[in-house]
């Protein structure tokens, strides 16, 4: 079961990612944007990162509503109110539940990623975030849901960015530069599969720790 800790770690883990993978991302967004995604999203998670220290919501839908709240308030460009809208749309899906096994999380996780296309207009294929966050979501739904299946979802998120290279933009910032888009990586699907990453990094953890209890 994932409780409060789980989360605030999840989102502990990616305020690490992000951070170290900050100038990269902004590096990704100079081509096809306006070279900010890195510093954006470093902002907006160092600030979720702070208040959920101070703050310590006690359930899982509590931390990421919090969360979500946060990046909103934070982040200028667009990724912000797309992400605070991601786990806003979770957190609101898990009520008050003080602990929820990997499948509800999991359909949460969708109505989340679904409140996200709605709110960009955006579909797979267009070179966003949903590019890594699709596959990601779909990936922890094909499996049986538990812990291990964080695993498949990171490398599924990974190969989505890594699939947005060819495509060209059809939404966002990059999509002004129509064909000129092609052949460059999206830095939204970047940062999504950097969540996968983070999320699959804090699974192994309690994974391991009950691995190693179990052990005696
Ligand atoms: P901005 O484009 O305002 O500078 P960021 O640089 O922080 O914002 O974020 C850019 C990323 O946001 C893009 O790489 C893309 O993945 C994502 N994005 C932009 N518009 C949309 C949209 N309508 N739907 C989903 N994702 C989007
Ligand atoms: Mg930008």
């Amino acid at each position: 079961m994932l409780d409060a800790l789980f989360f605030r770690s999840w989102l502990t883990a990616t305020a690490d990612a992000v951070d170290r993978e900050a100038e990269r991302l902004t590096e990704l967004d100079s081509p096809i944007g306006d070279a900010d995604h890195g510093s954006n999203l470093r902002r907006g998670f160092r600030a979720v990162a702070a208040v959920l220290e101070k703050e310590t919501p006690d359930t899982p839908g509590a931390v990421l509503m919090l969360a979500g709240r946060q990046l909103i308030s934070t982040v200028g460009g667009a990724s912000g109110p797309l992400y605070g809208t991601l786990l806003r749309r979770t957190g609101k899906e898990l009520g008050d539940a003080t602990e929820v096994g990997p499948a509800r999380f999991a359909a949460a996780l969708r109505t989340g990623v679904d409140a996200v296309a709605a709110l960009g207009g955006a579909a797979p294929g267009d070179k966003t975030m949903l590019d890594a966050l699709v596959p990601g979501i779909d990936a922890l739904d094909a499996l049986d849901n538990s812990l291990d299946s964080f695993g498949a979802a990171r490398e599924a998120a990974l190969q989505g960015a890594l699939a947005t290279t060819p495509l060209q933009a059809r939404k966002g910032r990059a999509s002004y530069l129509g064909e000129r888009s092609i052949g460059h990586q999206d830095p939204g699907a970047t940062s999504s599969a950097l969540l996968f990453e983070a999320l699959a990094e804090t699974a192994d953890g309690v994974g391991g720790a009950s691995r190693e209890g179990s052990r005696g």
